[in-house]
């Protein structure tokens, strides 16, 4: 069978439908909205640090991350005069840590560059590291009323089924017309709301599964949904299975203390502490992946015992399992080559460091550590 040529998305439109559209979006969430921090405010720089810890992250996780951050940083210039460590310490749990490192580097910008004024310009939002043409937008619509359309997950669901679209959303083009899409949609006159109404019905109404199509404002002008194709739009590749890294990791112990190590500021989980260790080399015992890795990242001699745990988590792109052994050290004087810093310490302080959520979740199997594991994303 052929496959039908999807047609411009302009053209399954009219300046009538859209404006039905948005006057029925625009009711339906001053009616509907739910009741979320971010919304009692007209703050620039709360909303930014929410458009930032929402993204990839559910909102019931965000909540208590976005009052704990703004209670330590209420203002640019506290965050942009924190302390890094302390920072990723807050932050700690929440997540995808180069959007910290971005938001500390974005605050010392603003100040320097800004004067500490948050820019009321998409152009000028869009300059700042880790914010991108989403993020942008969101925070000049929402906070300074600017005409510019967000595209996100929720989004584009909602415009694929609107539009009847059958294009793969992960493709470059096809991103690019749902853009478009989404900026002649847009309701120039409220771009706050309307966005916030966009996203709200992806969240709340037309679900990825199952939408509820019956609650929906907007039902009589989906073209997805009378054509019963709902629940396949839009089209999802298959993802697949996630790749599997093997760790050893050491709790390499001197007395009753227990050598941590700072990762590199950038990359993964940069600037955050963890127990020493790293992949197995083909072939490879894992005790002796980690006497090989003890030496080459700290340039110390450690005899490893037995295995104390195995534990599993899962990162955006790929999984580790971590297997952990009691170490002890025996010789040497630690220099970090492969690390950024290192400390000794004692089980009972380990909770004062920010660590990776893998790590976390060796807590518990350590006699004396706080045992209060979170189970968030990395
Ligand atoms: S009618 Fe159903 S599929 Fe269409 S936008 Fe509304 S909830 Fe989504």
């Amino acid at each position: 069978m052929t496959r039908k040529k999807t047609k411009p998305v302009a053209s399954v439109d009219s300046t009538g439908r859209t404006r039905t559209i948005r006057r029925a979006l625009l009711a339906w969430f001053a009616a509907n909205a739910r009741d979320l921090p971010w919304r009692r405010t007209r703050d620039p720089y709360a909303i930014w640090i929410s458009e930032i810890m929402l993204q990839q992250t559910r909102i019931d996780t965000v909540i208590p991350y976005y009052h704990r951050f703004l209670g330590t940083f209420p203002t640019i210039s506290t965050l942009a005069s924190a302390d890094l460590d302390k920072l990723l310490k807050v932050w700690e749990g929440l997540g995808y840590y180069t959007r910290a490192r971005n938001l500390h580097k974005a605050a010392r910008a603003v100040v320097e560059l800004y004067a500490a004024q948050i820019p009321d310009t998409f152009e000028g939002l869009l300059s700042l590291p880790g914010v991108g043409r989403y993020t942008a937008a969101a925070v000049a619509s929402i906070a300074f009323g600017v005409p510019r359309a967000v595209l996100d997950g929720n989004v584009i669901r909602v415009l694929s089924r609107l539009d009847c679209v059958k294009d793969d959303p992960a493709k470059p083009k096809n991103r690019d017309k749902l853009w478009d899409r989404a900026e002649d949609l847009l309701d120039p006159a409220h771009p706050g709301d309307f966005n916030q109404a966009m996203m709200e019905l992806g969240a709340t109404i037309c679900l990825p599964r199952n939408p509820l199509c019956l609650a929906c404002p907007v039902a009589v002008h989906c073209l997805a949904r009378l054509a019963g194709l709902q629940d396949k739009l839009p089209i999802r590749k298959k993802v697949p299975k996630l790749p599997l890294q093997v760790v050893a990791v050491g709790l390499i112990w001197k007395g009753r203390k227990l050598l941590i190590d700072k990762r590199k500021p950038e990359g993964l989980l940069g600037g955050l502490w963890e127990f020493p260790g790293g992949k197995r080399l083909r072939g490879e015992k894992l005790p002796a992946t980690i006497v090989r890795e003890a030496k080459e990242e700290l340039d110390i001699v450690i005899t490893p015992g037995p295995q104390l745990c195995v534990v599993e988590h899962a990162y955006s792109h790929f999984r580790v399992r971590l297997h952990v052994f009691d170490c002890h050290f025996v010789s040497g004087r630690v220099r970090c080559r492969g690390c950024d810093d290192f400390r000794w310490v004692r089980p009972q302080d380990l909770d004062r460091y920010a660590f990776p959520a893998a790590n976390r979740k060796i807590f518990p199997f350590i006699p004396g550590a706080d045992s209060a594991t979170k189970s968030e994303r990395d």
